[in-house]
C-alpha cells in the first residue's frame, strides 16, 4: 500500500426535483405504480418532439452556484446512443459538446482537520433512463418507464480524491449541499442521488496516474467506501504480479464486498454523440440565473464556519450543520442565549435527542425556542441545576408547561445543592480582588460572597447551606 498512490474521481448522478419530467409533462414520480407516468414523448414515439424543463435548469443553476461554476451563457444538448431496453428512444439526451457548467470546485473538511479542494470538472443535465424488473419466479422481464425521461445532474470531479475516506466525504458534502438547495432529496436507497467511482493507483511519486477502472451505480457511502478499499487492493495486487490494470467498467457486488467486470469500457466515438436536432441550444441564461440564485441558503461549509466563530468545537459545527433547518433553528436560538456552547449541547443532546426518540420533525418540536432559551440560560448561570433543568424540559415537553413557571416554581434552586455550588464558583470567579484577599486570610470576606449570591439567585438560595456551599467554592480556588 505505502508504495502506491490511490486516484479517484467520481461521477455523480443526481436527480432533480422537479414536478414533471426533463422533456415531457409526466409526473417525476416513479415510485408510483409501473408506467403511470408515460407519454408519447418519454416513450420515445416516432414523430414526438421533447421541450426543456425550465425549473430542471433552475435546479442544475442552483448546484453551478454552490459548487462554484463556471456558467457557459450558451450550453447545447446532444444525443447518446445505445441501446438498452429501459432506454426506449435508443438514445439519451444529455450534454456533452457544451455542458450548462464547468470549472468548479467543493471543499471538504478532512479527518485531520485540514481543508481540502476538490475540483468539478462539469456539471451536465440528462434523463434517466427506465428500469428493467426481473421478478423471482417469472420467466419474462418487465420494464418500468416511470423513471424515463426524469431529470438528472451528472457532477463530475477531477481526480483529485486520494482515498475512501476523502471520497466519502466529498459525496457527504456534496449531498448535503444538494439537499440544503432542494436541488435533490438526496435518497440513495431510491437511486435519487448516486455515484461512479473511477480509481487508478500509481507508483508513489508518479507523474502520471494508472489506468482507471470505472465502479457502476455504488448506492451507499458504506458501499463506495468498500468498493473503492476492494478495487485498490485488487489493482495492487495485479501490478505487484506484474500484471497489467485494464480500463473497464465493473459493478460492486454488495453481498460479497467484491467488484466484478462489467463490460470493457466504452469511449465516447462508441456512443455516437451528435447534436439533438430537435432542441434549441439554452440562451438567456442570466435569466434563469438570477431565478436560481433567489432564497439561496447558507451552505454547510458556510454554517460550519459561522458556528466556529461562535467558539464552538469542530465536532458540534458539523452536527449542527448538517440539516438545513436545524442549523438555521439554532442560529435563531444562539441570538437568546447567552452561551452558545450551551446551546449547542442542549440542542446535540436533549433537542435531537427528542426528535430522533420521537421520529419528529423540528417543526413538531412542541417547545417554543425563547422558553428553551430562559431555561437553557437558567442552567448556564447555575439558577437552576443541569439535572433539574432536564427534568423541567422533560415536563415542558410532556405537560407543555412554560420554563418560567417551572423556574419560579418554590424558587426551584432552594434546595439544590449542585445549582447553588455552581452559583458559588461563578461568583467565586467574579470578583478577583476580593477573592485574593479572602485568600490572603480575611475570612471575613465569605458573607461579601454570600451576598453577592442572594442577589444573584434573588434571594431564593438556601441560607443554611450556602454559607458552607460559599467557603467549598472559595477554598477550590486556592489548588
Ligand atoms: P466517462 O464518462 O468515460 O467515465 P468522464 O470524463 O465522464 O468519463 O469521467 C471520468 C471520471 O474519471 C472523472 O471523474 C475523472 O476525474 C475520473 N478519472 C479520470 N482519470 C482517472 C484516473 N486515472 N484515475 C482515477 N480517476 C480518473
Ligand atoms: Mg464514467
Ligand atoms: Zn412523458
Amino acid at each position: 500500500m505505502k508504495d502506491y498512490e490511490v486516484v479517484i474521481g467520481l461521477e455523480v448522478h443526481a436527480q432533480l426535483r422537479t414536478a414533471t419530467k426533463m422533456f415531457c409533462t409526466c409526473k417525476a414520480d416513479y415510485g408510483d405504480l409501473p408506467n403511470r407516468h408515460t407519454c408519447p414523448v418519454c416513450l420515445g414515439m416516432p414523430g414526438t418532439l421533447p421541450v426543456v424543463n425550465r425549473q430542471a435548469v433552475v435546479l442544475a443553476l442552483r448546484a453551478a452556484r454552490a459548487l462554484d461554476c463556471k456558467v457557459n451563457p450558451h450550453s447545447c444538448f446532444d444525443r447518446k446512443n445505445y441501446f438498452y431496453p429501459d432506454l426506449p428512444k435508443g438514445y439519451q439526451i444529455t450534454q456533452f459538446r457544451k455542458p450548462i457548467c464547468e470549472h468548479g470546485h467543493l471543499t471538504i473538511a478532512l479527518a485531520n482537520g485540514d481543508d481540502k479542494r476538490v475540483g468539478i470538472t462539469r456539471i451536465h443535465m440528462e434523463e434517466d433512463a427506465g428500469k428493467d424488473l426481473h421478478l423471482e419466479g417469472l420467466p419474462e422481464s418487465f420494464v418500468d418507464f416511470n423513471r424515463c425521461g426524469v431529470p438528472l445532474i451528472e457532477i463530475v470531479s477531477e481526480p483529485d480524491l486520494r482515498s475512501a475516506d476523502e471520497a466519502v466525504a466529498y459525496l457527504k458534502e456534496l449531498r448535503n449541499i444538494l439537499r440544503f438547495l432542494d436541488v435533490c432529496d438526496g435518497n440513495m436507497d431510491e437511486g435519487s442521488f448516486r455515484c461512479d467511482a473511477n480509481v487508478s493507483v500509481m507508483p508513489r511519486g508518479s507523474a502520471t496516474y494508472g489506468t482507471r477502472a470505472e465502479v457502476k451505480n455504488v448506492n451507499s457511502f458504506r458501499f463506495v467506501a468498500k468498493a473503492i478499499e476492494y478495487e485498490v487492493k485488487r489493482q495492487i495486487d495485479l501490478l505487484e504480479a506484474g500484471g497489467k490494470v485494464v480500463q473497464e467498467t465493473r459493478l460492486f457486488d454488495s453481498r460479497e464486498g467484491v467488484t466484478r467486470s462489467m463490460r470493457g469500457k466504452e469511449e465516447a466515438h462508441d456512443y455516437r454523440y451528435f447534436p439533438e436536432p430537435d432542441l434549441l441550444d439554452l440562451t438567456d441564461i442570466d435569466v434563469l440565473q438570477a431565478e436560481a440564485h433567489q432564497d439561496f441558503p447558507l451552505l454547510p461549509a458556510q454554517l460550519r464556519a459561522r458556528f466556529r466563530e461562535l467558539g464552538l468545537p469542530p465536532y458540534d459545527a458539523e452536527v449542527l450543520s448538517a440539516d438545513k433547518d436545524i442549523a438555521r433553528w439554532f442560529l435563531d436560538l444562539v441570538t437568546q442565549v447567552k452561551n452558545p456552547k450551551a446551546a449547542s449541547n442542549w440542542v446535540m443532546t436533549e433537542v435531537l435527542g427528542y426528535l430522533n426518540r420521537e421520529k419528529k420533525t423540528l417543526g413538531e418540536f412542541p417547545v417554543p425556542q425563547a422558553e428553551l432559551a430562559l431555561l437553557i440560560n437558567a442552567a448556564d448561570q447555575g439558577r437552576v441545576s443541569v439535572t433539574r433543568a432536564k427534568e423541567f424540559f422533560g415536563r415542558m415537553l410532556a405537560e407543555g408547561l412554560a420554563a418560567s413557571k417551572l423556574l419560579d416554581e418554590g424558587g426551584a434552586q432552594v434546595d439544590d445543592q449542585d445549582a447553588l455550588l455552581t452559583v458559588c464558583r461563578a461568583v467565586a470567579s467574579e470578583f478577583p480582588d476580593e477573592l485574593g484577599r479572602y485568600l490572603g486570610g480575611k475570612e471575613g470576606l465569605v458573607a461579601f460572597f454570600v451576598g453577592q449570591v442572594m442577589k444573584r439567585t434573588q434571594g431564593k438560595a438556601n441560607p443554611r447551606v450556602l454559607p458552607t456551599l460559599m467557603k467549598q467554592a472559595l477554598e477550590e480556588k486556592r489548588a
